[in-house]
């Protein structure tokens, strides 16, 4: 089918050839078989790298590379066991670095999957949302701007259809469509103006086509190698740990070389000397640390999914953290997006929607211009009323629906012929119809740009001309409905006998005649309110940004807590006033911006980060692209966003409601807080064992520990507590704090010197547990240095859970996750030093009650200090 020059054949051969019906689309049936017949509507991904390669690539780690050398060395040196527990070791870690990698991996996939768009289509005669996948040939897909083209396909029906199609053709500026059939010869891509192309994007207006071809077979298809690859997801953070990592590497592995030359010198055995520094670089390395933090990440992501966020880019995770200012698009974020009428004014007089008396001249033109000057629909299946469109114009529909005048009835009685659609700038949408053998246009919108428009006035059956004390007067009681929060719309007609060649806002949407306005409620979120204040108190300033009315803007700000006076309000006319630098000045001051269109947001997001702040910004719209890259988090609406506002967004919310960026802050405040736990304790063993070593180094005595303690702690009893401080609860205060600041370091706010602390007291009873060992022999020490260093660990992962309350504040129970996993980690240890057949390996011994306990003592010093401390330091700030 896919040769065809379907640009060239006439709608109806289209219509044959493909086996469908313009009118009412394919029946499903027909369509489920075409899905089994043609497959999925979506491009083959690239090959990904295959196991054995994935699992190779474990290997080149930097710290896996020195253990191997070490391994091999320790082999040569006759130490065969060492060398293949080492090997065993980093084998089971690159098996659970491929697990972890591939699990990673299939998160993100599932989240891309989950912001997969959907389309509408015609089947069977109504229209339907499927996932784009699911389109087949002959299917008939309606667009409209900020849509992405799903397939390849003629163009049956357009208004002011233009499409940008640069993934194909590589031109930028978007190209007008038309239905026109082009002439039988070869055309390039950009040139057939009739067709549309999957993967290009609906920038303007609305539009039909009649799909010929889907997934590889589409043009895209046929260029799918030059697709876009898929962005790396490592996190600033991840970078910053893996750098650390090498660093901590190279300096271990310098220190490691001096102790060598020492020792050397000093004249102890070569392979004493051999085994302490390999022990040292061991001992220096994090080797846990990539791994957690990646899981915890995309642990962290798991909830919020719960939490109705999507992370569409895993940096967004951090950077949520340091949000300093939410702006947030009012209707449908920080209001329920559930329109109702309640009121309707014609001249003179304002009345309650049930007082609307159908067979009155001006209501009926009221409510007509409603309901044709519309592309929302209702449909009733067995009973059940199904919305689809925009809820401003539902709740159109949906008067019309009461008062009898059927959207289907009247679009049949009065055919629309053309229209120019609803654009946020323009803030209009109007239809010309066919009435009485001549044409009428219906044009509704913002009351001020539409008022503008208006010369003349319906007032009962006549039409006068209308003056500036009218007008004052409906913007009057515009003013008073806005007052109350109400979103009032205008409605205007007029009725012409030609259409002009090129429809246009210039030469149709004036000289109108006002008929009247409609006021709607649209309730605030519940959730909101208790979200706004959330954000106050963490010092995230929300900021309300709307294109409906100030006034209206004003009283839903103020009932949200949002703004305490009308000052803190700004409109779109008074911003484009100001320069850049003014605005940038004045900033501060305002809270409310109303009657803005996309492009002023942009300049709201720069202003803001050049005062520094951190800023969330909504969107849905085609326009709003910009904006959403612009800020530091792009949030899209899950369900009325726009293709294009999605794949702009860093985070898609699932149920367009505000309280959910602010839960999602929260939540990235937790993920990051509970990094630095992770990363509290890892380093803080890390470094007890450095300075175990380095202290019996001092007193020239043995390693108290063997490069596979070290090894068999740091990888395999410290990961389970590690992990599980990664999904701790998060402190109760988190939203109490300040944002943090994105160039804070990891270590800020005391974390560096609890870690060295820490690990001092650590590294001390662990060497004081081998000297006490080493009286008896040398098995009993090393026993007794490895159980200390193990269960102060335990210890002090219960305490690391916060740096300034102490654990019964915490509460010793409140995270399950860290009890499971100390005791997982507590057999593990125990095995290893109580089972003969593994004490051997791994040179552990029997202990003593006596010695037992003197275990368990120095076991807990450093978290008793640690403990205490805290507690002091508390007392004395109160
Ligand atoms: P927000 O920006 O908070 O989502 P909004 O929906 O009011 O608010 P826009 O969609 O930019 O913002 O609409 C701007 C104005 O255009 C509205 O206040 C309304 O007066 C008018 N308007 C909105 N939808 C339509 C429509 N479908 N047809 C005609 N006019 C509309």
């Amino acid at each position: 089918m896919n040769r065809e020059r379907w640009y060239a054949k006439d709608l109806e051969d289209v219509e044959q050839t493909l086996d469908s019906n313009l009118e009412t689309g394919l029946a499903k049936n027909k369509a489920k078989k075409r899905l089994e017949k043609y497959g999925k509507n979506d491009l083959k991904e690239k090959k990904k790298e295959g196991l054995l390669k994935k699992f190779i690539n474990q290997f080149k780690d930097f710290m896996v590379i020195i253990l191997i050398i070490a391994a091999a060395i320790s082999g040569v040196l006759g130490e065969v066991t060492d060398t293949i527990i080492i090997f065993i070791i980093v084998f089971l870690n690159a098996i659970l670095g491929l697990v972890q990698e591939n699990k990673a991996e299939k998160s993100l996939e599932a989240l891309k999957s989950m912001s997969t768009p959907n389309s509408k289509v015609l089947r069977d005669g109504s229209i339907m949302e499927v996932k784009s996948y699911n389109i087949v040939p002959g299917d008939i897909v309606l667009l409209e701007a900020g849509d992405y083209v799903p397939a390849d396909g003629r163009i049956i029906e357009k208004a002011s259809l233009q499409v940008e199609e640069s993934a194909l053709t590589g031109e930028s500026l978007p190209v007008n469509k038309t239905v026109d059939t082009l002439a039988d010869k070869k055309i390039v891509i950009g040139d057939r103006k009739n067709m549309v192309f999957s993967g290009s994007v609906v920038t303007h207006g609305r539009g039909k086509f009649i799909v010929t071809s889907t997934g590889m077979n589409t043009e895209i298809g046929k260029i799918a190698t030059m697709l876009e690859s898929q962005e790396k997801g490592d996190t600033p953070l991840q970078r910053k740990l893996a750098e650390l990592g090498k660093k901590l590497g190279i300096i271990a592995l310098i220190i490691c070389a001096i102790i060598f030359l020492v020792g050397f010198f000093q004249g102890r055995p070569i392979f004493d000397m051999f085994m302490i520094s390999v022990s040292l670089a061991v001992a220096a390395i994090p080797e846990g640390l990539p791994a957690i933090v990646t899981i915890v990440l995309s642990l962290g992501v798991q909830r919020m999914i719960k939490k109705n966020a999507i992370i569409r880019r895993l940096p967004a995770v951090e950077t949520l953290g340091t949000a300093s200012i939410i702006c947030s698009d009012k209707t449908g974020t920080l209001t329920q997006n559930k329109m109702t009428v309640t009121k309707a004014y014609t001249y003179d007089k304002l009345i309650d929607v049930d007082e609307i008396d159908i067979n009155d001249n001006e209501y009926r033109m009221l409510v007509y211009t409603g309901v044709l000057c519309n592309d929302a629909s209702i449909e009733e299946n067995d009973g059940e009323k199904k919305t689809i469109g925009d809820p401003t114009e539902i709740a159109l529909v949906a008067l019309g629906y009461e008062k009898e005048q059927l959207k289907k009835t009247l679009e049949s009685e009065f055919k629309r012929v053309e229209e120019i659609p609803f654009d946020s700038d323009r803030k209009m949408m109007s239809t010309i119809h066919e009435v009485d053998g001549g044409y009428r246009v219906f044009t509704k919108g913002a009351i001020d740009v539409l008022i503008n428009r208006c010369n003349k006035i319906l007032i009962n059956d006549n039409v006068e001309s209308l003056n500036e004390e009218k007008k004052s007067e409906i913007l009057e009681e515009n003013k008073n409905l806005a007052k109350e929060g109400l979103r009032v719309l205008a409605l205007a007609y007029k009725d012409i006998s030609d259409i002009p060649n090129e429809v246009s806002s210039k030469n149709i949407e004036n000289d109108l005649v006002f008929i009247g306005m409609t006021a709607m409620i649209d309730p605030p979120r519940e959730t909101v309110k208790g979200a706004v204040e959330r954000c106050k108190t963490s010092g995230i300033r929300p900021i309300m940004i709307t294109g409906d009315y100030k006034i209206t803007a004003i009283s839903i700000a103020k009932e949200l807590g949002i703004i305490q006076s009308e000052e803190e309000s700004i409109d779109g006319e008074a911003l484009e006033d100001m320069t850049d630098d003014e605005l940038k000045e004045n900033i501060e001051k305002y809270s409310v911006y109303a009657r803005v269109s996309p492009e002023h947001k942009v300049r709201i997001v720069k202003a803001w980060q050049d005062k520094g702040k951190i800023v969330a910004m909504t969107g849905d719209g085609v326009n709003d692209a910009p904006s959403l890259k612009r800020s530091d988090i792009g949030c899209a609406m899950g369900i009325t966003g726009t293709d294009v506002s999605k794949e702009a967004s860093d985070m898609i919310l699932t149920d367009d409601n505000f309280s959910t960026i602010v839960s999602a802050v929260e939540e990235g405040r937790v993920i990051y807080d509970n990094i630095r736990k992770s990363i509290h304790y890892l380093l803080s063993c890390n470094i007890g064992e450095i300075v175990a070593l380095l202290t019996a180094l001092l007193f020239n005595l043995p390693a108290p520990l063997i490069p596979i303690h070290i090894l068999w702690i740091n990888l395999v009893t410290d990961s389970f507590p590690a992990l599980s401080l990664g999904v701790d609860p998060g402190e109760k205060d988190i939203m109490e704090r300040k944002p943090r600041k994105p160039r804070e370091s990891i270590f800020a706010h005391g974390l560096g010197l609890s870690i060295v602390i820490r690990g001092i007291m650590i590294g001390i009873v662990s060497f004081s547990a081998f000297n006490v060992g080493l009286n008896e022999d040398i098995i009993t020490g090393r026993t007794m240095a490895f159980l200390v260093l193990s269960i102060s660990q335990f210890a002090n992962s219960l305490s690391v859970r916060s740096l300034d309350k102490n654990i019964f504040k915490i509460g010793i129970l409140s995270n399950k996750y860290l009890l499971m996993a100390i005791s997982l980690s507590g057999v593990l240890m125990l095995s290893v030093t109580l089972v003969p057949f593994l004490q051997n390996i791994f040179e552990l011994g029997n202990l003593s009650l006596e010695q037992w306990l003197m275990v368990v003592g120095f076991s807990i010093i450093p978290f008793s200090v640690a403990e205490i401390y805290k507690t002091i330091r508390n007392r004395m700030r109160k």
